[in-house]
């Protein structure tokens, strides 16, 4: 049997997780922002999980990877070897963890912002934060919410505000068929637009097909203290369409409420719900 103490603490800061086999066994994971890996990046994982693991490299549910089955007596050579070839470590216990990320508008057609851009921006100022409890970040390039804004302790999510150009319209009643939620209505010569319906998806900008609908106002809606796991509870809304300097500022705010009001251990949601979903609502939009 080994005779070292092993720095459990420091280990699992640094992303190594022990796993469950007697033997001082770890699973190591990785950093990775918005779910993206160069082939270089991918070629250094594939060599380091040979030599100092399984050969395996296991995808976490939130785009991270993991190599399992490093002996503990490799872990620093890993740790150097990686780093060497810009892979780095993850992060567990309370802080900020990886940030997720759909393709948003550089690849999916439906994209309405950068996801990428924006969680790469996120994970530069905000990756392994120490904070009271978890706090998880995720950004979604539109509606649809492939990346689940609102599982999120907090979820970003691009939005677009449609405007109708009456004479560009032909009633074709595409952009009827199209609206996932009914919001609007063609009816002989008259299109109605519930406002209060539309979700800010722009799926009606995609269909049209005389640009008859337009963009009005376009950016990022912010959903605030979701979660997933034992006690699940999806994010509110708590504001809609804002610049990207206004949505910075609302995480900054977030992040420093959450440090003055978390107890130990507490999640983002449970937070905002203790002190109360106004004050907190006062307190980062002001
Ligand atoms: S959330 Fe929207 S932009 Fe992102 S992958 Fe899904 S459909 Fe595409
Ligand atoms: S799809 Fe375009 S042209 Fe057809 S009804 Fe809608 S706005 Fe008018
Ligand atoms: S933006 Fe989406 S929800 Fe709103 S009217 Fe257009 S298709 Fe419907």
């Amino acid at each position: 049997m080994s005779e070292k103490t092993i720095n459990y603490e420091r280990l699992k800061r640094g992303g190594f997780l022990r796993q469950k086999q007697k033997e001082d066994l770890f699973s190591m994971r990785l950093r990775v922002v918005g779910g993206q890996l160069t082939s270089d990046q991918l070629r250094a994982l594939a060599d380091a999980s040979e030599k100092y693991g399984k050969g395996e490299v296991h995808i976490t549910a939130r785009q991270g990877l993991e190599i399992s089955y490093v002996p503990f007596d490799d872990t620093e050579d890993l740790l150097d070897e990686l780093q060497e070839r810009d892979v780095h470590q993850g992060t567990c216990g309370p802080r900020v963890r990886g940030v997720v990320a759909c393709q948003g508008n550089l690849i999916c057609p439906r994209g309405l912002i950068d996801a990428q851009d924006i969680a790469k921006k996120i994970d530069e100022k905000y990756f392994a934060m120490e904070l009271p409890g978890k706090f998880k970040f995720a950004v979604t390039g539109c509606p649809a919410s492939c990346m689940k804004a609102q599982e999120n302790d907090l979820g970003v999510m691009g939005g677009l505000e449609p405007k109708w150009v009456e004479d560009d319209c032909t009633y074709c009643g595409l952009c009827q068929t199209g609206c996932p939620v009914d919001a609007i209505k063609v009816e002989d010569e008259a299109l109605y637009y519930d406002r209060d319906k539309c979700i800010l998806c722009g799926q009606c900008l995609l269909i049209c097909p005389t640009d008859a609908w337009i963009r009005s106002k376009e950016g990022y809606t912010i959903y605030v203290g979701g979660k997933v796991g034992k006690q699940p509870r999806l994010a509110v809304k708590l504001t809609e369409l804002v610049d990207e300097n206004t949505l910075f500022g609302i995480i900054e705010r977030s992040v420093e409420f959450f440090k003055k009001e978390a107890s130990s251990g507490e999640r983002f949601g449970d937070t905002i719900r203790r002190v109360g979903f106004e004050e907190f609502k006062g307190f980062v939009l002001e």
